[in-house]
C-alpha cells in the first residue's frame, strides 16, 4: 500500500488571509483540488511540509464572468463547473467543449481547478492549450497587489512558472473572440479518462470570405516541456485563402521546421510529429465547418 506521507495544512479564512500566509512561509504549497499536487506529493516528487488549501476561496474565486467584452475565470472554477456553463456552448469558445469531453473523469472534473490547470505547468494541461490561443492572460495576487501575465510568458518548465512563492493564480481572462471565429481542441489518447495525451493540440482561427484573418495554434510542446504556439506556422497561414493545399504546406514545410518532438517510452519522435500533422489538419477543418455552421 502507497501511504501519502504526511503533511500540515493551512486553511485560510479569505484571499487576504491565504495572501498573509503566503508572504510569511516560503515553503507553502497552495493546493486548488489538489489532483495534480497530491499525486505528486504521494510519489515524492514533492516535499511537502504545509499545504496552502485554496479551497475555502472559492466563495471569492469561483466564477465565469463575461463583462465589457471580456471572459474572466475565477482560478478556482471547477472543470466541471466550466463544462456545465453557457461559455461552452458559444461556437467560438467549442474547443472547450472539446476539453470538456476529453478530461479525465467526472470525479476528477469536479476537484480539478482551472487555477490548478495552468499551475501545474505539464505539456498535457487540456486548459492551457485553449488559453494560449485565446490569447489569456493569468491574474496572479500577492499581498503586495496583483499583475497580470500573458500565458504565453507564464511557463519556464515542465512545472516551472514565473509565479513567485507569495502569489496565487486568481484569474485567467481572455478577450471575447469576433463572430466569425471558432476554436478546436483535439487530444490523442488511447482511452477514454486516461490522463496523458499522446498530441494535443488547440487551434483558434478566424475566417472572412475563406480568407484566414487570424489563427493562432497551440501544442502540447513544440520543443520545450510545456504547452506552446506555433508561431511560424500561424504565420504562414495567416491572411491567406484556406485551401487544402494551404494546409498540405504549413504541414510539411513549415511545422516540421519549427517543432522538435521527443523520443521516449511513450511514442517516438517521428510519430508524435506526424500525429501533430494529422490533428491540426483536422482541427482547423474543424473549426472550419463551426464557423461555416456544422460542429
Ligand atoms: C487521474 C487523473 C487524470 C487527469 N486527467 C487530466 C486531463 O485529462 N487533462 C488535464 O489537463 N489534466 C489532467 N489531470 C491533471 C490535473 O487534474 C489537472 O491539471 C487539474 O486541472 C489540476 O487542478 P487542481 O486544482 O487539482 O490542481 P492542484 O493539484 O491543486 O495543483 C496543481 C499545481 O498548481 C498549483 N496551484 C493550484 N492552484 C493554484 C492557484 N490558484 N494559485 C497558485 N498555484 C496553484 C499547485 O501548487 C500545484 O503545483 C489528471 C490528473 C489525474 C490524477
Amino acid at each position: 500500500m502507497v501511504c501519502i506521507p504526511r503533511f500540515n495544512v493551512y486553511i485560510p479564512k479569505d484571499v487576504s488571509d491565504a495572501l498573509n500566509a503566503l508572504s510569511q512561509r516560503k515553503d507553502l504549497i497552495p493546493m486548488g483540488g489538489g489532483s495534480d499536487l497530491l499525486v505528486l506529493i504521494r510519489s515524492g516528487i514533492v516535499k511537502a511540509n504545509t499545504v496552502l488549501d485554496l479551497w475555502p476561496l472559492r466563495k471569492e474565486l469561483a466564477y465565469i464572468k463575461r463583462e465589457k467584452g471580456t471572459v474572466r475565470i475565477g482560478a478556482l472554477t471547477t472543470i466541471s463547473e466550466l463544462c456545465e456553463s453557457d461559455l461552452i456552448k458559444d461556437i467560438r469558445y467549442a474547443g472547450l467543449a472539446d476539453v470538456c469531453k476529453k478530461f479525465s473523469t467526472p470525479f476528477i472534473r469536479n476537484i480539478a481547478t482551472v487555477g490548478g490547470n495552468v499551475g501545474a505547468a505539464h505539456p498535457l494541461s487540456d486548459m492551457v492549450l485553449m488559453l494560449l490561443v485565446l490569447n489569456g492572460k493569468v491574474k496572479l495576487l500577492s499581498k503586495n497587489g496583483k499583475r497580470v501575465v500573458d500565458i504565453t510568458k507564464f511557463f519556464k518548465g515542465k512545472r516551472q512558472t514565473v509565479r513567485n512563492y507569495d502569489e496565487i493564480i486568481a484569474e485567467v481572462s481572455f478577450t471575447e473572440a469576433p463572430p466569425n471565429s471558432s476554436t478546436a481542441f483535439i487530444k490523442f489518447d488511447r482511452r477514454w479518462g486516461h490522463a496523458m495525451g499522446y498530441v494535443l493540440v488547440g487551434a483558434y482561427m478566424q475566417l472572412h470570405d475563406n480568407i484566414i484573418e487570424d489563427v493562432r495554434i497551440a501544442f502540447d510542446s513544440m520543443g520545450n516541456p510545456y504547452p506552446e504556439r506555433a508561431w511560424k506556422t500561424e504565420e504562414f497561414l495567416k491572411g491567406n485563402e484556406f485551401s487544402d493545399e494551404l494546409i498540405k504546406q504549413a504541414l510539411n514545410d513549415v511545422l516540421p521546421k519549427e517543432m522538435k518532438r521527443i523520443t521516449d517510452y511513450r511514442a517516438s519522435a517521428e510519430y508524435r510529429l506526424d500525429l501533430s500533422k494529422v490533428l491540426l489538419r483536422r482541427a482547423l477543418l474543424k473549426i472550419k465547418s463551426r464557423i461555416e455552421g456544422g460542429d
